[in-house]
């Protein structure tokens, strides 16, 4: 298939690029480098332009005789988006609808889109099903879940197949080398706990410890970078015209702030100085994904689902990498 990956230069799209072209796939990266790196796209050909650029995607996509798009350019910090609404609304809505459109005019029938746990919201349960309420809790989520529903109803009118991937936490990189995450600035634990060895911050902070968890603190489900970019290529190959479906990716199991420490403090030898801070606006307490469904539906088997393992092949990143890409 020939696949264009809007947003393919930023963590999780060199990923993916990397996924699908050992699959066979022919990649396009569509991007305005404004959050990725043209380093992380390796030989991938780069379209340099914004997702919200109409004319540039309806060129791209008939250039290239793409076959399916892989939406991934988004804003995406949930504390930024209750501050500036404005920004997640215009940059990951609005966006989703011109390409939409630019699809349609370039009758390209079928996209993969970068969903969110955060479309649910404080879960009803853990672990959360795909059929649990969607309840957004900050704009964010409410702008991915707006997609979504562009999704549905596109399907419905206009016959385009397309398949929301809701993405729980997302760490590690590829163990081959190369790429991986570097976020400017860094809001993620993983990354940030990282730093700490790296000599780049002195402590971490534990937002929170008087949540309604085993320790106190956050839970949340991680799903190595290399499973969710299996699977958006197991998702590409089934997508059926004329339908939206939705799958939850993440593996089933609840880590908390402090066992995520604890796990950097095994797998780099360091200290790592961890203080406790107030609560993070918006953080729900447990976020738990079931994914039976991409399990059943897709045949996704994820590959790396231990978390020493998702951490170690983070670390060996930052490691090696302690600037990332050192271009911004
Ligand atoms: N967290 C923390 N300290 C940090 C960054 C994050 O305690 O410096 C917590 C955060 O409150 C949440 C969990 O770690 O409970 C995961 O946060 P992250 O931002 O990585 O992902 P999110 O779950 O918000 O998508």
């Amino acid at each position: 298939m020939n696949v264009l990956v809007i947003g393919g230069a930023g963590y999780i799209g060199s990923h993916i690029l990397r996924v699908m072209t050992r699959h066979g796939h022919t990649c396009i990266a569509f991007d305005d480098l404004c959050k990725g790196h043209a380093q992380a796209i390796g030989a991938v050909a780069l379209v340099k332009a914004n997702g919200g650029d109409r004319a540039a995607l309806v060129a791209a996509m008939r250039q290239h005789k793409i076959d399916l798009v892989i939406h991934l350019a988004a804003f995406i910090e949930a504390g930024e988006s209750v501050v500036q609404p404005d920004k997640y609304f215009r940059n990951n809505t609005l966006i989703g609808l011109t390409l939409l459109e630019a699809m349609r005019e370039a009758g390209v029938k079928r996209m993969v889109f970068s969903s969110t746990a955060a479309v649910y919201g404080q879960p009803e349960r853990v672990p959360i099903e795909e059929t649990d309420r969607l309840e957004p809790i900050n704009p964010y989520g409410a702008s991915k879940l707006c997609v979504e529903y562009m999704l549905r109803a596109y399907a419905a009118a206009y016959g385009l197949g397309c398949v929301a991937l809701r993405y729980f936490n997302v760490a590690g990189a590829d163990p081959a080398g190369g790429i991986g995450e570097d976020h400017s600035p860094e809001t993620h634990l993983i990354p940030l706990v990282l730093q700490v060895p790296l000599g780049k911050r002195p402590g971490v902070k534990i937002f929170g410890d008087d949540y309604e968890t085993p320790d106190g603190t956050c839970t949340r489900d991680y799903i190595h970078v290399m499973d969710l970019a299996e699977a958006h290529r197991l998702a590409a190959e089934v997508i059926e015209p004329g339908t939206a479906k939705a799958y939850n990716l993440g593996n089933g199991e609840g880590f908390s702030v402090r066992q995520i420490i604890e796990t950097c403090r095994k797998v780099t030898g360091k200290t790592i100085q961890a203080d406790l801070a107030p609560r993070r606006a918006g953080d729900p307490a447990r976020l738990v994904a079931s994914s039976a469904k991409a399990q059943k539906e897709l045949g996704w088997r994820p590959q790396y689902p231990q978390i020493e393992t998702i951490v170690a092949h983070a670390w060996n990143w930052h490691r090696t990498h302690p600037n990332g890409y050192g271009d911004k």
